[in-house]
């Protein structure tokens, strides 16, 4: 049986196992902390793009792929698992996108999506927490009412779970440092707990993946971008839908929470958050929905995504070292995207057919001279 190595036990490194495992492959994941603790945790869990227009075709392409299969999959890791990852298809109005309008149509008919145009009393009806009393509020908006979205904390928590009845191992706090190599061959992971042998290993390191690759081999820019987010202890029915607005957005949970975020920031691997950012987030959050006011902001976080150049993550072999696979960069879309990722990581691995082209997001030679280290993210999306 193949044995099969995966350093990172985030959403990318997890649902990578559960799709090998399946096929009857054994797996180990190696995690440096604890499984589902970083960004993977910390983010929104909206399953789309936050403006689906400006991305490219090839995430896109993820993007919808995933958005077909999540509800399935969702469902029968809360069945095995007996945690509910929350999956709720709440849907997503746009605000104040008058200037991309265009742009968005255009996007929507190519993509057969499903943007629905409301305003006046329709806008009431879809979010009746919007301020209505104020001129400066949006009297127009676009709905996609088929967007869904998950709760973090609860989809890593119930994959973990899903992952030790499967049989894979996860060896926590067990930092891979380096590659055991025969020749031009991996032979498997050093780590500081010792070795680990296998038949192919994946990097699915998240915003760390370019920092332990390119100590030995060319890796393209995988950068941290820091988001900072914060959730109000509020009751259910004070927002209905995720609201999206001037690049900040308000999710509603099950039980009445809402988070809003987020912001971007570039300033290498630090998680600390900070009391303006709060404020700023908190006043965001009050402009979308003015009756958040009422409620307090219960915790402040942060985590760190895997900032690429495009957005377009690198899903494929290294080109210097034969059966080391990489599958990150996935920046501010890893949910959504991550699924179609890691089915073609694995369709690669298993060397059956391939769910999309996987052309765009190999990690050839030419991306990896392309999509270099001195590349300044903050530019270049
Ligand atoms: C604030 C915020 C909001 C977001 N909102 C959304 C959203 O609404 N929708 C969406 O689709 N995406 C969203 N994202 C993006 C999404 O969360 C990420 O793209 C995704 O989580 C990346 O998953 P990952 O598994 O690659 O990384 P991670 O979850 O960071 O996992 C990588 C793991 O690898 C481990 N690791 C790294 N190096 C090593 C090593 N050498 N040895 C062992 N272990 C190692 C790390 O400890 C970590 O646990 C958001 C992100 C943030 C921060």
């Amino acid at each position: 049986m193949n044995k099969i190595i995966i350093i990172g036990a985030g959403i990318i490194g997890m649902l990578t196992a559960r799709l090998l495992v399946k096929k009857g492959i054994s797996v180990t994941i190696i995690e440096q902390g604890y499984a589902g603790k970083e960004s993977s945790w910390a983010g929104g869990g909206i399953i789309s793009p936050l403006y689906p227009w400006r991305y490219s075709d090839p995430v896109t392409r993820l993007a919808q792929w995933g958005q077909r299969h999540y509800p399935e999959l969702l469902e029968e890791i809360r069945v095995n698992s007996g945690i509910d990852p929350e999956y709720i298809q709440s849907g997503l109005l746009y605000l104040d996108i008058e200037d991309e309008l265009q742009q968005a149509i255009a996007w929507e008919k190519k993509h057969a999506y499903a943007f629905e145009s409301v305003s006046g009393a329709a806008l009431k009806t879809v979010e009746p927490g919007l301020d209505f009393s104020s001129v400066d509020t949006p009297q127009h908006g676009c709905l996609t009412s088929t967007i869904g979205q998950v709760r973090n904390p609860r989809l890593v928590r119930a994959l973990r779970e899903d992952l030790l009845q499967l049989g894979v191992i996860i060896e926590q706090q067990t930092q891979a440092l380096s590659f055991i190599t025969q020749g031009e061959q991996l032979k498997g992971v050093m780590t500081d707990k010792g070795s680990f042998y296998a038949d192919q290993v994946v990097v699915a390191g998240g915003a760390w993946s370019a920092r332990l690759l390119e100590q030995w081999l060319k890796a393209p820019k995988i950068a941290p971008v820091k988001g900072q987010m914060i959730v109000f202890k509020a009751k259910p029915g004070v927002v209905s839908r995720i609201v999206l607005s001037k690049g900040r957005y308000v999710i509603p949970r099950k039980d009445g929470r809402v988070v809003l975020g987020s912001t971007l920031e570039f300033n290498d691997f630090d998680k600390t958050t900070s009391e303006e950012v709060l404020q700023e987030l908190k006043q965001e959050a009050c402009r979308i929905i003015p009756a958040l006011s009422d409620y307090p902001v219960e915790k402040q976080w942060a985590g760190l995504r895997p900032g690429s150049i495009d957005g377009v993550p690198y899903i494929g072999e290294h080109p210097e070292l034969k059966n080391l696979y990489l599958n990150a960069g996935h920046f501010r879309n890893g949910v959504v995207i991550g699924l179609a990722s890691c089915q073609l990581l694995v369709d690669q691995l298993l060397e059956q057919d391939a769910i999309v082209d996987p052309t765009p997001y190999l990690l050839t030679e030419q991306r990896l001279v392309n999509d270099s280290k001195d590349i300044d993210l903050s530019t270049a999306i």
